[in-house]
């Protein structure tokens, strides 16, 4: 037998674990364009702003592949899969044979289609190598310009503030955060980090961005100019679905993956970002691009891929994130398009507090808790376990609200999950 991962971050690791906790013998070989795999992606904007050094961002040890018997190719892309002949063609034309395969490949940073985005000085913050590239330049940089106000664009505009610069984030939407966190928790997020000294506009967008050879300004709204050293583009992430999609293997946003992510064909795994499977909130396919998600996913089509059948449960959207002392954290649907959802707002601006749950027929499918962090751990057992909660829904947003005020709900519950478990559970997250 032998197993071939491309991808060798969150998702490709846990599946090596998985597959040596139950075949210790047969080769596994793992192929990353990266030539630094073994790193936390999610800490890198630390790392830039220099709150951690780089031995903190290794979350595996440098053994890690010799420890696993793992066969490495790093730094050379994977180009081609060929499923009738099993086998990979990489860029240096080397070909690899495949029994059983994952993909893993995850996901790359959006660029934006601006004209100048090609000059230097111009990056997005997805890898190690951007971070690095970023921080040999710092020295030269007094103004810095990001461009998207999701998760990434922020952390990159804290992690330039944090290293004196003077940053401006320029957000296309009314508001921040617009994939994770609704607009009135938003808001008050917004407001907390310009007291900070980061400046936020919102409804504005690079229209040019200008410079001989390096950035030297932008034109913003095809109006004003703004004058940087430096631009981070944080617009979001597109999965890398290209080397499947060519090799026929079903896609749509990402890759396919069923109740065992496995894709449509039987020897191939999708796992990560790259990969569409099941959302317990939706209810349907879909992807959450969070590195839980990713570790979980790697490791159930891991064990899969040596013959295991370990059912896939699903993933929920949860993000919790902290700028400047204040935490927010969502969950699953937290800005429902349909007229189906009920949606329960708390909001206390002088305390910077905002609570919310959205309901589908009297079940909780997701929530934000703004500054109020403490309850998030029993609401995500509530979403996770589709408990209906109709009969107490009102109180659910008061302060001080605990697992004593639904005790009889969780005994009653249809599900009938076990209180210890839902105490272990609130406990933990
Ligand atoms: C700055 C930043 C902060 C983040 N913060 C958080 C956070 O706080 N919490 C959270 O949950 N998530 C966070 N994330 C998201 C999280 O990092 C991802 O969900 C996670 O990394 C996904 O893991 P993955 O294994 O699916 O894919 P990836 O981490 O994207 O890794 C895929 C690997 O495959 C390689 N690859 C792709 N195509 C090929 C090919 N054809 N051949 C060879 N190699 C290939 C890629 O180069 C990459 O090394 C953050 C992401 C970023 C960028």
């Amino acid at each position: 037998m032998q197993y071939v991962i491309i991808g060798s971050s969150a998702a490709g690791i846990n599946a090596i674990e998985a597959i040596r906790s139950k075949d210790k013998k047969s080769k596994i070989v793992v192929l990353s364009d990266e030539k630094t795999p073994l790193y936390s992606r999610c800490l890198i904007s630390y790392f830039l702003a220099g709150t951690i050094d780089e031995k903190k961002i290794w979350y595996r040890s440098e053994n890690f592949f010799k420890e696993n018997k793992v066969d490495t190719v790093l730094g050379v892309r994977a180009e081609k899969i060929d499923t009738d002949k099993k086998e990979i063609t990489l860029a240096n034309k080397e070909k690899i044979k495949f029994d059983k395969l994952l993909i893993a490949t995850g996901a790359s940073a959006k660029m934006e289609s601006v004209k100048g985005v090609d000059k230097k000085g111009v990056f997005p913050l997805r890898t190690i190598e951007h971070a690095l590239e970023m921080q040999s330049m710092l020295g030269r940089v007094k103004q810095v310009a990001v461009l998207g106000g999701g998760l990434v664009g922020l952390r990159a505009a804290y992690a330039l503030k944090n290293r004196g610069k003077e940053v401006t984030v320029f957000v296309r939407s009314p508001q921040i955060l617009s994939q994770i966190i609704d607009k009135g928790s938003a808001d008050i997020m917004q407001a907390h980090i310009e007291e900070k000294g980061i400046k936020i506009k919102t409804g504005s967008a690079a229209t040019e961005i200008k410079g001989s050879d390096s950035v030297k300004n932008l034109i913003i709204d095809n109006r004003s100019e703004y004058p940087c050293e430096l631009v981070i583009i944080g617009k979001g992430v597109s999965p890398n679905i290209a080397i499947a999609k060519d090799a026929g293997i079903k896609t749509n946003w990402g890759i396919l993956a069923d109740g065992f992510l496995k894709t449509d064909n039987k020897d191939i795994f999708a796992a990560g970002d790259v990969a569409e499977a099941h959302d317990i909130a939706l209810e349907e396919n879909s992807i959450n691009a969070i590195w839980p998600a990713a570790c979980e996913q790697g490791r159930i089509a891991g064990l899969n891929m040596t013959g295991e059948k370990e059912s896939y449960e699903g993933s929920l959207a949860m993000n919790s994130l902290e700028f400047f002392g204040l935490p927010v954290i969502s969950i699953g649907i937290t800005k429902p398009k349909k007229d189906i959802y009920e949606e329960l707002i708390k909001k206390d601006e002088n305390r910077k507090i905002y609570k919310k749950i959205v309901l589908r027929n009297g079940i909780i499918v997701g929530a934000i808790t703004l500054n109020a962090v403490e309850t998030i751990g029993i609401l995500g057992t509530l979403i996770k376990n589709k408990v209906d909660v109709s009969a107490i829904k009102d109180t659910i947003l008061e302060d001080h609200f605990n697992y004593g005020k639904i005790v009889n709900i969780v005994k009653n519950s249809k599900q009938g999950f076990k209180q210890k478990e839902f105490k272990e559970t609130t406990m933990t997250l």
